[in-house]
């Protein structure tokens, strides 16, 4: 009987955890910090993250309702975007808060996402983000959005950033900002879902550093202060 009572408070616990308590965030992207926050899964069928040395560090910590954006959009990716292979970047700490070297990434909400890339062939390929390219941060994309063997495959990149916003807007919350290479956005507003993407809010300004190899998304959900 006590067995059977242990084994239930342990399944009990079990479900918690899978079915995730929902993340507290506080503050903003930029002066902010999150409670109960939820690792990325390293990988799935159609993306994987950066690097294992950085999820081993504990870099891909997300508010639980990002967690679930990303996963949604993954999941519709397998039909919209058949073959396309996804690469996430960094997001945050455990419990948010100071995320050296960015400025931003504090309460769970930004994430960073390499590149969709096509190799010379063109079949879909993973961006290589090794730890000696600061886990490709330090990958320069040259003004025709070719690196080496790869280029940008802006349909691809288009199809994810779509998904994201959708998923967003299914559980009632959206996309704060995007931040990409303004040179190259005339060439992801000319893919298929290129017009969709024209009312997200995309910084005008140059960031701080450039954004080539990745696209920064902030999602919109709310903090508490
Ligand atoms: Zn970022």
């Amino acid at each position: 009987m006590k067995t059977a009572r242990i084994f239930s408070a342990a399944l009990l616990a079990a479900c918690a955890a899978s079915a995730g308590a929902a993340s507290t965030c506080h503050g903003s992207v930029s002066h902010g910090s999150l409670e109960d926050s939820v690792q990325l899964p390293s990988e799935g069928a159609n993306y994987a993250a950066y690097s294992s040395l950085a999820i081993a560090m504990g870099r891909n910590h997300v508010h639980s309702e990002v967690s679930a954006i990303m996963l949604d959009a993954y999941a519709k990716l397998e039909r919209a975007a058949p073959g396309s292979q996804y690469v996430y970047g960094e997001s945050g700490n455990e419990f948010g808060g100071r995320f050296r070297p960015h400025r931003t990434h504090q309460n769970g909400l930004s994430v960073d996402f390499f590149v969709p890339v096509r190799d010379k062939g063109g079949h879909a390929a993973r961006l290589p983000t090794p730890a000696t390219q600061r886990f490709g941060y330090d990958i320069e994309f040259d003004k025709h959005a070719r690196y080496g063997a790869y280029s940008i495959d802006f349909t691809a990149m288009a199809e994810h950033l779509y998904q994201l916003d959708q998923a967003a807007r299914a559980r009632g919350h959206g996309i704060a900002l995007v931040i990409f290479d303004t040179a190259y956005l005339p060439r992801l507003f000319a893919a298929p879902r290129g017009a969709a993407l024209k009312k997200l809010n995309f910084m005008k300004g140059k960031p701080w550093v450039r954004h080539d190899e990745h696209y920064h998304v902030d999602f919109a959900v709310p903090c508490t202060r």
